[in-house]
């Protein structure tokens, strides 16, 4: 393990999602001993992972092991494969517990921190809904589109199972998505995908029965896309033969079927009851339970719901040496990546920033001393020279503007190689869908891919599987 630097602040970064991988990116680790918490041991390109559902991208092109990340840094990093299980501002220690399959004699510790940014990201809603938890999938790690992928087969092969009564292929082949988000229509997209590039053509003899819903709650899919595009979303799934129900409010999930309630034009309601062989849950984030905890024992924070709400410069209301990016921070932005990666961006510079303050401090308090020597130490002219330099480089670092969220746009892949796009252009904003988006967006994420390694693995897994079809095989 790496020594302590006693004469450095000890930064405990908790997470490797978007928000600490980025701070971790821009900080310079000379200034301070840095610690890195995450159960995952790896950047996840979460943008993709609904491709890897189907197998358009295995799931390994989209991670970057963090270890290979923190290899490049300038001082060497901690990293402990752990969960942060509750934080301690009084104490400022962070109580870690290994969660993995393997563990050792030592399973939960603690580490005492000088400040502590967390970035632990969000959980899955599920807004207490019965059911959800014990039958759904979620889509939100990479284990999550495994199971996903195995799934999808697994109903493909038992609704073709001999003797198989028609009642039961039809909820087989019934697919189910539930949330109209973004990542909900990503998914369904891909599933229509898969099935008419590939399991039409495998596994012919069940293939009209296959069906897609995506069911909402709202009137609308992508309700933060702009009206053109949301047009765009519904018309496009309507040719693709997927079945959107909006203002459908999912309230009861069993083994097999789902219970909704539709809201119908005359704003009388209905409860109804849908078949599935597949139910993929994508309502959106919740709060941590680590988070939920640390809400819990600071005052300032009790009326925060979604999160640790932060003050302009992300450290957490009613705390001194804690800051929050990404998913877990209530900062007034929506919860995405491009949010997440910025915060931490913008930490990274306030602490390269504070560590020069703090070290161009202590310089002028040496020259200072020294002033007052009669022997030794700087000459008393060219310390004065220094110092009033020293100051002035001081100002102009001491001056960090608060963090401000710059909006570069939305995009999301909806299937049959179209995506949408609601991207600023000029001084106001462009609303785009269709093939050519549909380019627009592989190349996006393509560049924005973390490592020349992995933009590698995303090209070859596209060619791949547009050369000899996605794979079925069910691991
Ligand atoms: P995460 O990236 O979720 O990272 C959280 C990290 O904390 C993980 O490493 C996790 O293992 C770790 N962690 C969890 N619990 C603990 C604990 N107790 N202690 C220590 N560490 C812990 N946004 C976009 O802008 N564009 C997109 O195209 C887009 N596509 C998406 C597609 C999908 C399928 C999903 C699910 C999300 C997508 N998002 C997208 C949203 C985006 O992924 C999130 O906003 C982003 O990941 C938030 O970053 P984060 O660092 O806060 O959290
Ligand atoms: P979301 O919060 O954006 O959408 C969830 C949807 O589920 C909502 O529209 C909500 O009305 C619906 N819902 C909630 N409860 C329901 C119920 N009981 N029955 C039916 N519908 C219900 O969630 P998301 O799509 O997972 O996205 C999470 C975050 O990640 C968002 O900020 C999103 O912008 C971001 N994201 C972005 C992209 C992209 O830019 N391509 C992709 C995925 C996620």
């Amino acid at each position: 393990q790496k020594a302590r630097d006693p004469n450095k602040k000890t930064l405990v970064i908790l997470g490797t999602g978007w928000a600490s991988v980025s701070l971790l990116k821009k900080l310079d680790t000379e200034n301070y001993n840095v610690v890195v918490v995450s159960p995952r041991n790896y950047f996840l390109f979460t943008p993709l992972l609904p491709s890897c559902t189907t197998g358009t991208i295995e799931h390994r092109s989209i991670m970057e092991p963090i270890r290979s990340i923190l290899r490049h840094k300038r001082a060497s990093v901690q990293y402990y494969e752990a969960e942060a299980s509750s934080v301690d501002p009084d104490r400022k220690v962070v109580k870690i517990t290994d969660n993995s399959e393997v563990k050792g004699a030592t399973v939960e510790t603690e580490i005492p921190y000088d400040m502590l940014v967390v970035g632990v990201g969000a959980e899955n809603a599920t807004f207490g809904i019965p059911g959800v938890r014990e039958h759904s999938c979620f889509l939100k790690e990479i284990g999550d589109a495994q199971h996903i992928r195995k799934k999808i087969m697994d109903c493909v092969e038992t609704a073709a199972f001999k003797d198989q009564s028609n009642e039961e292929v039809n909820r087989l082949m019934h697919m189910v998505v539930v949330g109209g988000g973004p990542t909900g229509v990503e998914f369904a997209g891909e599933l229509q995908d898969f099935f008419e590039e590939d399991i039409k053509k495998l596994v012919p003899e069940i293939s009209p029965r296959f069906k897609v819903t995506l069911i909402e709650a709202l009137p609308n899919v992508l309700p933060s896309f702009s009206k053109q595009l949301i047009d765009y979303t519904e018309n496009t799934f309507r040719e693709e033969k997927i079945d959107i129900m909006t203002k459908t409010m999912v309230k009861n999930v069993t083994k097999d079927t789902v219970e909704a309630e539709i809201t119908k034009p005359d704003g009388s309601k209905e409860l109804i009851v849908i078949p599935y062989g597949l139910l993929v849950w994508a309502t959106g984030n919740a709060v941590r339970p680590v988070v939920r905890d640390l809400m819990a024992k600071i005052p300032a924070q009790k009326d925060s719901r979604r999160g640790l709400a932060v003050n302009p410069y992300l450290v957490v209301q009613g705390t001194r040496d804690i800051w929050a990016i990404g998913d877990c921070a209530v900062a007034g932005y929506a919860p995405t990546a491009q949010v997440a990666a910025q915060e931490g961006n913008f930490l990274a510079h306030l602490f390269n920033t504070m560590a020069r303050t703090e070290a161009q401090e202590a310089r002028i308090q040496e020259l200072s001393s020294n002033l007052n020597l009669v022997q030794g130490g700087t000459p008393p002219a060219e310390a004065a020279q220094e110092i009033e330099a020293l100051e002035r480089q001081l100002k102009k670092i001491r001056n960090v503007k608060p963090f401000r969220y710059t909006h570069q746009g939305s995009l999301a892949y909806i299937g049959s190689e179209k995506a949408v796009a609601d991207v600023s252009w000029w001084n106001g904003n462009l609303a785009t869908g269709g093939s050519l988006t549909y380019l627009f967006w592989r190349s996006a994420y393509l560049s924005m891919c973390f490592s020349t390694r992995n933009r590698v693995l995303v090209l070859l897994d596209w060619l791949k599987s547009k050369a000899f079809g996605r794979d079925i095989s069910r691991e």
